[in-house]
C-alpha cells in the first residue's frame, strides 16, 4: 500500500500540489489525469523520489519514504520520451537496467520479460531501427528488469497512435496483472485512463478533483470539473 499524506508541493512560492491525500493498494493501475501544468507529472516525480516535497509524508507499507532518495526506493519510471541510448542495441539498452538492481537476475527471468513484450525479434536492433511501439516496449523491459515495487509510467501513449497504442495499453495492463504490480500512469487523456485504470485521481490546479474507479467518475463525477473534463474529450 502507498499513503500520501497531505503532499504539498511549491516551486518559487507557488503552490503546485496542495494537501494531496490519496491510498493505493499493491498492485492496483491509477491514473493520475488532469488538464496541462494541473501538477500530475509533479506528483509522479515526488513518488519517484525525483522531486522533494515542502510538507507531507509518502509512507510506502508502513515505512516512511518523505526522506528516502530515489535510488533507495525501489521505484522506477519509464520516461515520456523512452530516454534509450542511442549508441546501443535494444538487448543492451534493457540489460542497462541490470545496473541499477542490487543482486544478480536469472537468464530465465530476463528472457520471461523479453518474451512478455515479444522483443526477441528486435534485441540486436539499433534503436533508430525500431518503431515507436518497440521503443515503448524496450523502455518497459529496461525498467521490468530493474524489479520496481512501483511502476511509473509518465504519458506512455502519448507518442503512439491506433493500434499500436491499443496494444501498448493491453500490454501495461497485462504486465500490472501478470506480476501483480502498482502502476502509476500519468495521462492527460480521459479515454486513456477510464480504460486503463482500477481508479483515477482526477487533479485540477494542484488540488485533488475526484479520486475513484472509471464507473465511479463516469456515474457520480463530482463536480463540474469533472463533469466536463470528462465529458468534453469523451
Ligand atoms: P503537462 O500535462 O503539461 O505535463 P502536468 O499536469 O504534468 O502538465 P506539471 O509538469 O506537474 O504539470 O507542472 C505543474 C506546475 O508546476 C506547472 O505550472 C509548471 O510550470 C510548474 N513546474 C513544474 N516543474 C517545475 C520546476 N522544476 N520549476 C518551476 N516550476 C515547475
Amino acid at each position: 500500500m502507498l499513503k500520501l499524506q497531505n503532499i504539498s508541493k511549491q516551486f518559487d512560492g507557488k503552490a503546485v500540489l496542495d494537501h494531496i491525500n490519496l491510498e493505493i493498494k499493491t498492485g492496483e493501475i491509477v491514473s493520475l489525469l488532469g488538464p496541462s501544468g494541473s501538477g500530475k507529472t509533479t506528483l509522479l516525480h515526488i513518488i519517484l523520489g525525483l522531486t522533494g516535497i515542502n510538507h507531507g509524508k509518502i509512507i510506502f507499507n508502513d515505512t516512511d519514504l518523505s526522506n528516502v532518495p530515489m535510488k533507495d526506493r525501489g521505484f522506477n519510471i519509464v520516461f515520456q520520451d523512452y530516454a534509450l541510448f542511442p549508441h546501443l542495441n535494444a538487448y543492451e539498452n534493457i540489460v542497462y537496467g541490470l545496473r541499477n538492481r542490487k543482486g544478480s537476475v536469472s537468464k530465465e527471468e530476463l528472457q520471461e520479460y523479453i518474451d512478455f513484450l515479444e522483443l526477441t525479434p528486435h534485441l540486436k536492433k539499433r534503436i533508430s531501427e525500431l518503431s515507436g511501439g518497440q521503443k515503448q516496449r524496450v523502455s518497459i523491459a529496461r525498467t521490468l528488469v530493474m524489479k520496481p515495487k512501483i511502476l511509473l509510467l509518465d504519458e506512455p501513449l502519448s507518442a503512439l497512435d491506433g493500434v499500436i497504442k491499443e496494444s501498448i495499453k493491453e500490454r501495461i495492463k497485462s504486465i500490472a496483472r501478470e506480476f501483480k504490480l502498482t502502476t502509476i500512469i500519468v495521462t492527460h487523456d480521459p479515454e486513456e485512463a477510464l480504460t486503463m485504470s482500477d481508479k483515477i485521481l482526477i487533479i485540477n490546479q494542484g488540488n485533488i478533483s475526484q479520486f475513484g474507479s472509471p464507473q465511479e467518475i463516469i456515474n457520480q463525477p463530482a463536480n463540474d470539473f469533472v463533469k466536463e473534463f470528462i465529458l468534453k474529450q469523451l
